[in-house]
């Protein structure tokens, strides 16, 4: 689906931009010093249509850290490289209706889903486990930079340090897990969490993001390259459980009132797909008490006010 008219569409944007401007509710989150220094006035929306039209404003070119928003990316690769069946046989697609790290597992005991920290762990203890830690990281950066149609792409080293310093609750999510025996044989625990919190420091921009968020709107096809980047399965599963679990504790309530596949992430980023239509980036860092971008979800509720993009528009 093609917008019509795309500088009509562009202006409702930046009103709607300019009105989530306005809104200083919020805290920025504080569990690590580097996430704590985020200044709370950054707000970029950026939009890469899936014919490859742009739109930007804002800090759209400011690099932050994916955090959560790397789980649906990790997970759609994971599933190109297992497969659905070999995937789920380890993680669930339930939401948990639980905080998104806690210590809990499902009544198979397996990791509720792949957008919570478990399921996160889980999705990357199955990326190519076979592979030198150093061989992992490369991996998982050249398929991201792949989903970004080559543009920005950094990883934000003291974020993972920082990170891995604070991770005693991931530490014993790994450990309550293998104490279940969810992973896969001959699993490397510590190797595992070190690129678990890697995935949560590869840094982007607005700019960068909204391609991946377009690629997965294109049936994982870089509408910028025409790279074919993940399997159509992979994106079918990645968006059903971007849906149904994508904005923490609020995630119910945001597929009733705006409809749409998205994630967020602790540094105030959300991902936002339009099926067939646009990837959507936005980025602001001070986070409500569920922990999603406030300025973040007010443009997505305003958006679909204005247009009918909600899933069930218009049947
Ligand atoms: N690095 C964070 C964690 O694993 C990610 C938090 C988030 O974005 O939800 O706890």
């Amino acid at each position: 689906f093609i917008i019509p008219d795309f500088r009509g569409f562009c202006h409702h944007l930046d009103q709607i931009y300019n009105s989530c401007k306005n809104n200083t509710n919020g805290k920025v989150a504080s569990y690590i010093p580097q996430l704590a220094r985020l200044k709370s006035e950054h707000w970029a929306v950026s939009v890469c249509t899936v014919d490859g039209q742009r739109y930007s404003n804002g800090d759209v070119n400011v690099p932050f850290t994916l955090q959560s928003c790397s789980k649906p990316l990790t997970y759609a690769m994971a599933l190109g490289l297992n497969g659905t069946d070999t995937m789920h046989s380890y993680v669930g697609m339930e939401p948990s209706g639980r905080y998104f790290n806690e210590l809990c597992l499902d009544y198979n005991n397996k990791p509720h889903n792949p957008m919570i920290n478990a399921g996160a762990i889980m999705t990357a203890a199955l990326v190519k486990p076979n592979l030198s830690a150093a061989d992992r990281f490369d991996f998982i950066f050249n398929m991201y930079k792949r989903l970004a149609g080559d543009e920005f792409l950094g990883f934000n080293n003291a974020v993972f340090l920082s990170e891995k310093e604070c991770a005693d609750r991931n530490f014993a999510l790994a450990y309550f897990m293998r104490e279940n025996k969810c992973f896969p044989e001959g699993t490397r625990l510590h190797e595992t969490l070190d690129f678990y919190f890697q995935l949560c420091s590869m840094e982007i921009t607005a700019e960068s993001g909204a391609v991946m968020a377009a690629t997965l709107a294109n049936g994982g096809i870089n509408p910028l390259t025409g790279d074919p980047v993940l399997t159509i399965d992979a994106v079918r599963n990645t968006l059903t459980l971007m849906h149904s679990c994508g904005m923490y504790n609020y995630s119910g309530q945001f597929a009733f009132k705006v409809g749409l596949p998205s994630k967020s992430g602790v540094s105030g980023c959300v991902l936002l797909v339009i099926p067939n239509t646009m990837g959507i980036c936005l980025w602001s860092p001070p986070l409500d008490t569920n922990g999603n971008s406030c300025r973040g979800v007010q443009f997505c509720m305003e958006l679909v006010s204005r247009f009918n993009f909600h899933n069930f528009d218009n049947l």
